[in-house]
């Protein structure tokens, strides 16, 4: 293969393989792009099924509130009736709590009329992690009752207004009249760090005067939900959220930015941190939640498909069939091309002396015959015969005579020196020589005499010498003979050379 051939060759295997990679890595990126366009869109559904859950249990306090408006005397017999088939309920809620504002003036005899009911009651307050005895302050929020009380018997007397998070939902209640929400926080009555919120819901009842009016009637305290984030999210999107993705659900209100759930330890499995997502914010008891997610990296390459590596592949195969097919075929050609040569040398060639063969010489001989005429030069030709060579045949038999033949054909190649002569093998033991552009042969065919006798080949029946020997005739054609054709010079070569063989052989004669 010649060397542009195989730089082509080449050059359309990197082609190739470029594009098919090019083409596969573009389908790799689309796919990705439509993998996250799903993943988001799984992220904001599963986000609104979140939204959803939440507020849907919010509607269970805003019901509760509805109900005790109508019986602001409240007991904890009566709290207890009411709250147990919406606790039963809701696993997502860990507790109502209804909380009055005490002032300070009335906390002696609202502590005393606790005790009749819970020995031990006393009024509590947030310090650090734990809890203390209440400071003293113009007015508090103590809880009152909370359901389902034997889980939540530590938050009894726990001073709400004594915390940040809490006292800033209970003004806001109070100042909208509407449901707020805190932070997230940890819960006084949950032993592990679940995170959790509560939602504070005004409450009213009727009254002519006095402080804290709202529409004519009077705010005394709160009923509160206590909610349990990571339930809800439980309870939205189910408990198996498995490995595929991290689901977070943060509280981005103002400049915090506080996370209630994570599915799963961020550090833990192996996320792919580029495709977190973030759903948009939605309002909470006037708190801004928002979801991330953030699939994993085996999420990701589980929904990929085959097609970009498939394209890829048969590209990269396509390009190196194509090239093998490049050489292969460039090798035939190669072989198909010296194979031809090799036929036509031998359609040419004469086997047993490698001189011209018979075809050839006629083929040469017109052509020569044409040129002389357009030309205007002498063609000369020369024909030779070897004398008795049937008694040498009879003497020294056909394979000493086939040597014999090779050797005079070698002597013939050496005197005839021109590119444009031709020595053939006429038949049998017959020899031509084409000359073009020669007026007289007579010199080169006594040379060809004087060769062949000067081989020496013994001859010992032959009448002409001791030796092989040739007669040689010539013919020439010149302008004066152009009206024959080329078969008349042939003839007239031949006529010459049987006079050669008349008048004794071993010599030459021209026509
Ligand atoms: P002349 O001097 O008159 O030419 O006599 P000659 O015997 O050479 O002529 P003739 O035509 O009677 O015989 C030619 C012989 O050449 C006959 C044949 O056996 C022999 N011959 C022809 N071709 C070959 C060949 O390829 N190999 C061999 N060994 N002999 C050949
Ligand atoms: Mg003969
Ligand atoms: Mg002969």
């Amino acid at each position: 293969m010649n060397v542009g051939k195989f730089l082509w060759a080449i050059l359309f295997l990197l082609v190739g393989l470029g594009l098919s990679l090019a083409l596969g890595r573009f389908l790799y990126q689309e796919e990705s792009k439509a993998i996250e366009l799903g993943f988001r869109s799984d992220i904001d559904q599963l986000s609104a099924v979140f939204e959803r859950e939440v507020l849907l249990n919010l509607e269970i306090l805003f019901a509760l509130r509805e109900s005790v408006s109508v019986l602001p005397d409240m007991d904890s017999e009566r709290f207890r009736i009411l709250t147990q088939k919406l606790l039963e309920r809701s696993p997502a809620i860990q507790a109502f709590a209804w909380a009055p504002v005490v002032r300070h003036e009335d906390l002696s005899g609202f502590v005393g009329l606790q005790r009749e009911q819970f020995v031990n009651f006393a009024l509590k307050e947030a310090v650090g992690t734990g809890l203390r005895a209440a400071q003293e302050r113009p007015w508090y929020v103590p809880v009152q009752f909370i359901e389902p009380l034997s889980e939540n018997r530590a938050a009894l007397g726990y001073d709400l207004a004594s915390e940040g998070s809490r006292l800033a939902a209970l003004l806001a209640a109070r100042e909208t009249g509407t449901m707020a929400a805190t932070a997230g926080i940890r819960l006084v009555q949950e032993p592990e760090n679940q995170k959790g919120f509560l939602v504070f819901a005004p409450l009213y009842r009727p009254a002519s005067s006095g402080r804290g009016l709202r529409d004519g009637m009077e705010h005394y305290g709160f009923i509160n939900g206590v909610f349990r984030v990571g339930e809800l999210v439980h309870q939205a999107i189910g408990h198996e959220l498995g490995n595929d993705f991290l689901f977070q659900v943060y509280d981005r209100s103002g400049d915090e930015n506080v996370l209630l759930f994570s599915s799963a330890d961020p550090k833990l499995a192996d996320w792919d941190a580029e495709g977190r997502y973030r759903s948009a914010i939605f309002d909470i008891g006037g708190r801004q939640w928002v979801v991330e997610a953030v699939p994993a990296k085996a999420f990701i390459e589980r929904r990929r498909g085959r097609l970009p590596v498939f394209v890829a592949g048969s590209g990269v195969l396509f390009a190196g069939l194509l090239f093998s097919y490049l050489l292969v075929s460039d090798r035939r050609a190669a072989e198909l091309s010296a194979a031809k040569t090799e036929l036509e040398r031998i359609s040419l060639t004469d086997s047993l002396t490698g001189l011209a063969n018979r075809r050839h010489f006629d083929a040469v001989l017109e052509a020569e015959y044409r040129r002389a005429i357009r030309q205007g030069t002498a063609l000369s030709l020369i024909m030779l015969d070897i004398d008795h060579f049937k008694e040498y045949n009879d003497l020294y038999g056909h394979p000493k005579g086939d040597a014999c033949l090779a050797l005079v054909a070698d002597a013939l190649r050496q005197v005839v020196h021109r590119p444009a002569d031709l020595v053939a093998r006429y038949g049998g033991e017959e020899f031509a020589i084409i000359l073009p552009d020669t007026p007289d042969a007579s010199e080169v065919a006594d040379a060809c005499r004087q060769a062949v006798e000067a081989l020496g080949i013994d001859h010992e029946t032959s009448g002409a010498a001791k030796v092989v020997t040739i007669s040689v005739g010539t013919a020439v054609l010149t302008p004066e003979t152009w009206q024959q054709n080329s078969t008349d010079l042939l003839n007239r070569a031949d006529d010459a050379l049987y006079q050669a063989k008349e008048t004794g052989r071993n010599r030459v004669c021209s026509a």
